[in-house]
């Protein structure tokens, strides 16, 4: 078999080696069924059995009390950017936005669709290179929600704890660093993510939803469009990325018999404290896009003295197995990330190939 080399890509993005073998394994036929899950009906016994275990080992995983329900929905991230306004903005019809970046961005172009958005704070005129400080936030407490975005993939930045928005529902845009670090899912409305970060193959946006928000949704809705659909048919009601879903169980048991968020969130923690430190220590030769107080653990953004050295570590790197390191064009440079499945050992690598060229090309 050929080997497999270290992608650091920000999505579609690596996934957990045990979770592809077994995966392979299964295709041609899944055990006990006689067909592969590429082929299974999405109403079938089988996939019956698959779905409720991923939503059981997912609940597990995030300590999800009763008060709220998982959706397993397609269209992006990105339908999300317009979901989350039509279902949960009326009838007041205006919300809060807090924009650390280009997602961001995005979500309010598609919220002003519906009704008012508030930018409650931004730091765009400081490229995004940080998280807005809790004074600088400004909340308007009759606003229908308060939507921003945990991990910000192209500029490097996460917030290091969610914004407090008192009675106000907060919805959340954790495509980049959900299942990464323990949260307490009390203190949110809505969270969304598309699955091909940190949680599983591209296909699938996952949400966690509130109950009693869920309510919200008008009947005048299209039918697809409606959180009241998805929820009352239990993701079902037209046909789900069935392949998708049945990754996502394999990855939620993986991280269950890997220790569970609190685990992952060490070791991401030691392997983001690995690449930064070697960032720290080079008297400037690599600087680091992001604040230190508001540096992500997933997506790590950095720049070389000069574009011409910066190709030039891309072109090496590639070669010598390190793949997806180009940085976004809005930020330039370098981006490692680094979710949930990256092994430590290829961040331990990266810092050594990167100290080499430093010796190298300083
Ligand atoms: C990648 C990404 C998106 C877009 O996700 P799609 O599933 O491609 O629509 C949105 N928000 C964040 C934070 C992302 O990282």
């Amino acid at each position: 078999m050929e080997k497999r080399i270290y992608n650091f890509s920000a999505g579609p993005a690596i996934l957990p080696e045990d979770v592809l073998k077994e995966a392979q394994e299964d295709l041609f036929v899944l055990p006990g069924v006689g067909m592969s899950i590429l082929e299974i009906s999405h109403r079938s016994k089988k996939f019956d059995e698959i779905h409720a275990a991923a939503k059981n080992d997912l609940k597990t995983l995030f300590n999800l009390s009763d008060d709220y329900q998982l959706l397993f929905l397609q269209g992006g991230a990105s339908l999300q950017f317009s979901m989350v306004p039509l279902n949960l903005m009326p009838p007041k019809n205006k919300a809060d936005y807090i924009v650390t970046g280009t997602w961001s961005k995005k979500a309010v172009k598609e919220a002003k669709r519906v009704g008012a958005v508030n930018i409650a704070a931004t730091t765009e005129s400081e490229n995004f290179k940080r998280i807005p400080k809790p004074e600088e936030i400004k909340l308007d407490p009759d606003a229908a929600y308060v939507h921003f975005t945990s991990n910000n993939t192209i500029f490097g930045t996460e917030w290091q704890n969610e914004p407090e928005t008192g009675n106000v529902p907060l919805i959340c845009d954790a495509s980049s660093d959900i299942l990464s670090r323990k949260i307490n899912v009390n203190k949110y409305g809505l969270i969304y993510a598309g699955a091909q970060k940190n949680m599983g193959p591209s296909g699938v946006t996952f949400v966690i939803i509130r109950k009693d928000l869920i309510a919200r949704s008008g009947d005048s809705l299209h039918t697809m469009l409606s959180y009241k659909t998805h929820a009352e048919n239990d993701s079902l009601y037209n046909t789900p990325s069935v392949f998708g879903i049945y990754i996502i169980g394999l990855i939620a048991k993986w991280m269950l018999k890997n220790g569970g968020v609190d685990a992952m969130s060490k070791l991401n923690t030691e392997k983001a404290q690995l690449l930064y430190k070697c960032l720290d220590e080079s008297a400037g030769y690599y600087k680091g896009h992001a604040d230190k107080d508001s540096r992500s653990n997933m997506n790590i953004t950095w720049r070389l003295p000069s574009e011409d050295l910066e190709k030039k570590l891309i072109s090496e790197a590639t070669k010598a197995g390190f793949d997806g390191l180009k940085g976004h064009r809005s930020v330039g440079g370098l981006r490692a990330s680094i979710y949930n499945a990256f092994p430590k050992k290829g961040v331990e690598d990266l810092v050594e190939f990167l100290n080499d060229f430093k010796t190298k090309n300083a």
